[in-house]
């Protein structure tokens, strides 16, 4: 039996970045993971590839409408799929290899097989070799989370899938059904929009994007309208099948849809499957999550869980930043999260991003603020850009003007949204906000604006 001192089981964004940290303190620290690659459903099959074809798509729709505009004319603008996707691949590859030599570099020992909790402190790896028996005085399952299954749809692994597949189409569908506004029917919805297919979206709430702003979520779905995405809210499916390279979708209350390809992405789920978790006397929640305390301590000694497998947003960024702050926890006796700091975007066109809480969550909790509003058409470097679609909203306490809420649609709003999550996690004020120079001309100019605006100051507007 192989002893470390610390396991980690799973090698996403949460777990191998809790490996390095744990590394630099000077444990003996392992990683176990079933894929061959590192980097999880992130870096393999999730955030990574669809940026990637998020941006190819992007590039291929300016190319063929957007160039006009600044006076470049292009000839004819051709797509070439495989070599798209190729690409996609190539970047994939470059991310997952990187993490491979993290893993090295920090002397990380790499276990590849399934790994399942087996008693106190014990592990058992299913290697290609036959089982590996590992022991650990902490261990960290950071086992992500998979697909959420719908009822009445079965998934075939090619024309009815996942995000998955959808990252690998061999080609434009005619006419894609998209089951769920959430951030993967959305961002990939757009891909395939941008690319020529028709893309109607079935969501059964009767907004998109939900726990998002509702205000931008409205302006964010008259602008995806505007692209020519189909909504359908209130929509309940009830069956999708597969019947000779057509698909029908089933809607309550609605005529059946024909299409080529339906994506479900109506959610994921925890993924525990073969942990061993009832050996481990862990028992998961009603929503298959593994209940941890503050300190990410599950009901069994010496076993951790953090990221998509416990409470709290599946994000990678928030799985990192658990990792880190789990094995801080173990080996200083400090680590902590600022639930309130972590942003959430969804990486369409413009992008949307948000951080702190919605205006309906201050209301529902009686908390008494300000609001600053400021719209990009009135920035300077938007107009230039030619991407004037969009605001930015800043909620601060009305009594002591700190800043609780930031919520922008727009052009680079992911990238703005990081000095929102600054300014919330050093407790600023909006005022904070609005007497730090920004450079002129910048996006970030109209987050100053916003702050400006939650005193009726703004200056351009
Ligand atoms: P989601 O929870 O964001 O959205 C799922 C949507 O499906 C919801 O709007 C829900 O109302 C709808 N829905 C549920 N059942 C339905 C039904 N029967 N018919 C029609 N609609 C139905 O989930 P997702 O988009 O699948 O993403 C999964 C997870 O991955 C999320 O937790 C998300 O945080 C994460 N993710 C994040 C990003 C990002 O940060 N940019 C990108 C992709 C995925």
């Amino acid at each position: 039996m192989k002893q470390h001192e610390l396991i980690v089981i799973g090698a996403g964004p949460g777990g191998y970045v809790a490996a390095i940290r744990a590394a630099q303190f000077g444990l003996d620290t392992a990683i176990v993971e079933k894929e061959p690659a590192l980097g999880g459903t992130c870096l393999r099959i999730g955030c990574i590839p669809s940026k990637a074809l998020l941006e190819s798509s992007e590039l291929y729709q300016e190319a063929r409408h957007g160039f006009e505009a600044h006076g470049i004319a292009l000839g004819e603008v051709g797509l070439d799929l495989k070599k798209m996707l190729k690409r996609k691949d190539a970047v994939v590859k470059a991310l997952t290899g990187g993490v491979g030599s993290l893993i090295k570099k920090n002397k990380i020992t790499r276990y590849e097989g399934h790994g399942r909790l087996a008693g106190s402190g014990k592990i058992v790896v299913d290697t290609a070799d036959g089982d590996e028996k590992l022991k650990a005085k902490h261990i960290v399952i950071a086992t992500g989370s998979k697909v959420a299954p719908l009822r009445g749809v079965k998934l075939d692994g090619d024309r009815i899938g996942s995000s998955t597949e959808a990252l690998s189409y061999n080609e434009v569908p005619g006419h894609l059904v998209v089951i769920g506004a959430g951030y993967i029917g959305l961002e990939t919805g757009s891909v395939w929009l941008r690319l020529g297919a028709k893309v109607t979206v079935l969501e059964y709430l009767d907004r998109i994007l939900p726990g998002m702003d509702a205000g931008l979520a409205a302006e964010a779905q008259k602008i995806f309208e505007k692209q020519g995405f189909k909504f359908r809210l209130g929509a309940k499916v009830t069956g999708a099948a597969v019947n000779g390279g057509r698909c029908t979708v089933e809607v309550e209350g609605l005529d059946p849809i024909e299409c080529d390809r339906v994506l479900v992405a109506v959610g994921r789920i925890p993924n525990t499957d073969g942990l061993g978790l009832d050996e481990a006397g862990i028992e998961p929640d009603k929503g298959g999550r593994i209940p941890v305390d503050e300190h990410f301590a599950t009901a069994a000694q010496g076993i951790y869980a953090i990221g998509d497998v416990i409470r709290g947003p599946m994000l990678a960024h928030k799985a990192e930043e658990e990792g880190i702050a789990c094995v801080e926890r173990i080996v200083t006796g400090f680590g902590h999260v600022n639930y309130d700091a972590i942003p959430g975007v969804a990486y369409t066109h413009p992008e949307i991003a948000s951080v702190g809480k919605t205006e309906e969550q201050l209301k529902e909790a009686g908390i008494d603020y300000r609001k600053g509003q400021f719209p990009f058409r009135a920035n300077g470097r938007a107009r230039a850009l030619g991407q004037m679609d969009g605001k930015v909203k800043i909620l601060a306490d009305a009594e002591t003007d700190r800043v609780l809420g930031v919520h922008i649609i727009g052009p680079r709003a992911g990238d703005l949204i990081a000095e929102a999550a600054v300014a919330i996690e050093f407790g600023a004020s909006s005022e904070d906000i609005a007497r730090s120079n920004h450079a002129h001309p910048t996006l970030a100019e109209v987050l100053k604006e916003a702050a400006l605006d939650v005193a009726g100051r703004a200056i351009h507007y």
